[in-house]
């Protein structure tokens, strides 16, 4: 199977000034089949939405290769990169910052199909807004309001209604439920979960904690500054996590069954996150790691396939010490 999307040891690199780079992502691989859901999960400052933004293109890649269904980006001419422009879509965080207060709902949604000149008419632009909004659960008759009309889930919908007006085959969604209310985030997910079903969407879901990505991912990467920790599919990496980052993620995560409850210990995680401009040596986890050995400062552990699909970068499962990974989350 060719996958939709494949990246190979990208990495964006900011510099701050002359002697400082900040390594945002460094070396991510990761390819994604089509009709899946990955999930990108890291707490913020770990280049998750530098990612995003970079395999959309907003960001100039500093290395390594974007395949899109087969074909390098690189080697794209202006025509397939138009194309590329209107097959993915993102969706942001923020939907009062991402959406234009003094624009109409009609005029948010129709814009992209005005710029890729995709309906024959006006009129046929607003059919299909209304179709849109029908489509994420929006009366038809919002057409003229204005952004601050709404609630924040609202919001959200309206941006998820624009990222669909091109009928994308590649979505990426950063972060759409952080910025609401608790109570309205399990819907927006629900709604994207039915809607990338219904239209066969493929999609990037960034999410900063472990709490909901599970519902909409079949395979979840954990990210950790700048760099891709652990990677499997996401029933995998709730039983069987391996990188001692993911473990410690999990364990902050409340579990309704007291059965599980009493086998996860709380992994609390010392010291802050270091800053991705100055990122430890060897393994970038270590200075937070409960099981840091001395080889972790000295080398840089590979991501290896550790078991079928599953991926981790830990010197605690290199495939000769094999042992040592047994449910190190779990109490004896
Ligand atoms: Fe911890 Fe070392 Fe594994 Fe890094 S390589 S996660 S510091 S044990
Ligand atoms: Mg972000």
């Amino acid at each position: 199977n060719v996958p939709l999307l494949k990246i190979s040891q990208l990495k964006k690199y900011f510099e701050i000034d002359r002697s400082q780079v900040l390594k945002a992502v460094d070396d991510v691989s990761l390819s994604i089949q089509p009709g899946e859901t990955f999930g990108i999960v890291g707490e913020s400052g770990c280049g998750k939405s530098t990612l995003g933004r970079t395999i959309m293109g907003l960001y100039d890649k500093t290395g390594g290769e974007i395949e899109y269904n087969g074909q390098n980006v690189d080697q794209m001419n202006a025509d397939q990169r138009f194309r590329l422009h209107r097959t993915m879509q993102m969706i942001f965080q923020d939907p009062y910052a991402s959406l234009n207060p003094r624009s109409t709902v009609l005029e948010i949604i129709a814009e992209p199909m005005e710029i890729h000149k995709t309906c024959k008419s006006a009129r046929e632009r607003k059919e299909k807004v209304e179709q849109l909004l029908e489509e994420v659960g929006l009366n038809r008759n919002y057409l003229n309001r204005y952004p601050h009309e709404f609630s924040g889930g609202q919001r959200q919908r309206i941006g998820i209604a624009r990222a669909l007006a091109l009928n994308p085959e590649f979505i990426i969604a950063d972060e759409p439920i952080s910025a609401l209310d608790v109570s309205v985030q399990a819907q927006v997910v629900f709604l994207l979960k039915q809607l990338q079903l219904e239209k066969g969407l493929t999609m990037l879901f960034i999410a900063h904690d472990l709490s909901m990505v599970k519902y909409i991912s079949d395979r979840i990467g954990v990210m950790y500054l700048g760099n891709l920790v652990e990677m499997t599919s996401s029933h995998n990496l709730y039983e069987n996590p391996l990188h001692p980052y993911t473990q410690a993620l999990l364990s902050a995560i409340p579990i309704p069954d007291p059965d599980i409850e009493e086998k996860r210990e709380r992994i609390i995680l010392k010291g802050e996150l270091p800053s991705p401009i100055n990122p430890p040596s060897g393994c970038v986890f270590r200075t937070r790691c409960p099981f840091v050995m001395d080889i972790c400062a000295k080398k840089r552990p590979e991501f290896v396939e550790v078991e079928k699909g599953h991926y981790s970068a830990c010197h605690l499962h290199a495939p000769k010490n094999e042992r040592v990974i047994v449910h190190m989350h779990k109490r004896a």
